[in-house]
């Protein structure tokens, strides 16, 4: 049976924990923010909001937990989190307000992986991408299918959409076109929920990324990872991104390393990202000049003019995240930036939040 013993209160302990251990480590240079010394493991390694995450994978792997079911413990706590509205519970909907959820794992001593893409009204999406690797023979399953299964499989159905992200998708919509049907109500922008959108955010762009991708690597360097994410805000309904897709989202090879990505799930998919990067530790790359190597060749990827700045630079940020059977840690961004960050934590430690490598600056 799917485990839904997370509460809210765990969440909010969890929560506040990381946040007072980040809170002293203060931001770092993307070289010198790599913790120096040993590389104890087991080690996880995550998207900026996986603070509390990394920390619940390494205690897990500590007692015995294969990586790949760590990591499914740490992701659910951002799915559980109604304020984390890039990942489950709370998640951005749709274009037609319905939260559509994509989650893979991809366990690296087996080569296992399973995935959904598109389900509906299960909070943990990352749950039941590792039934669908344990319980069949097949890795993706979609939409009304997906949401079959996790039926079959016990999960819960609850709704998704939060008052809050309701409030965000509404002014969205009367805000995205002048030749719709749609009025923008001018009181709106003054509900806190759309201020608290705006804050964090910002108003230029309004539809932000995020998503939590985690790898995992346990004591003797075994491999396994996770990436759990509502997608694109506001996305065409069925629209799959790149978490899901093994290879773009995730990757990881128990002889070699683990990696994933967050941010524009296109250009993830084009240049298949994950898989790339640990194809470049294969190579004998570390982590962080692993993922820069990937970005590069996504910018060499990157033709089509509206992708592209006046410099012919992806417009958009896509983030990887990579770590090796030895434990070593890196990421890299396409941009440098206040969100290219991300989250480590070892045995033994306390996590902590670490500047991604960038290949650009504004
Ligand atoms: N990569 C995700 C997607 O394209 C979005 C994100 O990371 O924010 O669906």
């Amino acid at each position: 049976m799917p485990d839904h013993s997370i509460t809210r209160r765990d969440l909010i302990a969890a929560t506040a924990k990381v946040a007072a251990v980040a809170a002293v480590a203060g931001p770092a240079g993307a070289q010198s923010a790599k913790p120096a010394g040993a590389l104890v493991r087991p080690v996880a390694i995550s998207s900026m909001n996986g603070l509390a995450a990394v920390k619940v994978a390494v205690d897990k792997m500590a007692a015995g937990v294969p990586p790949v079911e760590a990591a499914v413990a740490g992701v659910a706590l951002p799915e559980a989190d109604p304020d984390d509205i890039t990942v489950g519970y709370g998640g951005l909907p749709n274009e037609e307000g319905v939260v559509q959820l994509d989650a893979a794992v991809m366990d690296g001593v087996t080569m296992r992986a399973g995935a959904v893409a598109a389900l509906e009204r299960i909070k943990h999406p990352a749950q039941v991408a590792l039934a669908v690797m344990r319980g069949t023979n097949r890795i993706l399953l979609v939409g009304d299918g997906a949401l079959r299964f996790a039926r079959a499989h016990g999960f819960l159905e609850e709704n998704l959409l939060t008052e809050r992200s309701r409030k965000i998708w509404l002014y969205w919509k009367e805000n995205a076109s002048q030749k719709d049907d749609w009025l923008p109500d001018p009181g709106e922008v003054d509900d806190p929920d759309i201020q608290w959108f705006i804050k964090k955010y910002g108003d230029a762009i309004f539809r932000p990324t995020g998503t939590i991708h985690l790898s995992a690597c346990g004591p003797a360097g075994q491999l396994g990872c996770c990436t759990t994410t509502s997608g694109l805000a506001f996305k065409i309904p069925g629209r799959v991104g790149d978490s899901p897709l093994i290879g773009c989202g995730l990757y990881c090879e128990g002889e070699v390393g683990s990696s994933g990505g967050t941010g524009h799930g296109e250009s993830n998919i084009i240049s298949v990202g994950a898989h790339t990067v640990v194809e470049l530790m294969r190579q004998g790359k570390a982590p962080e000049a692993a993922c820069l190597a990937a970005l590069e060749r996504v910018v060499r990827n990157t033709k089509l003019d509206y992708l592209r700045d006046e410099k012919g630079r992806p417009k958009n940020n896509l983030l990887l995240y990579a770590l090796n059977r030895a434990g070593d840690v890196g990421s890299a961004a396409l941009w440098a930036g206040e969100r290219s960050k991300y989250a480590v934590c070892r045995a033994g430690s306390e996590p902590q939040l670490l500047e991604c490598a960038c290949l650009f600056k504004r």
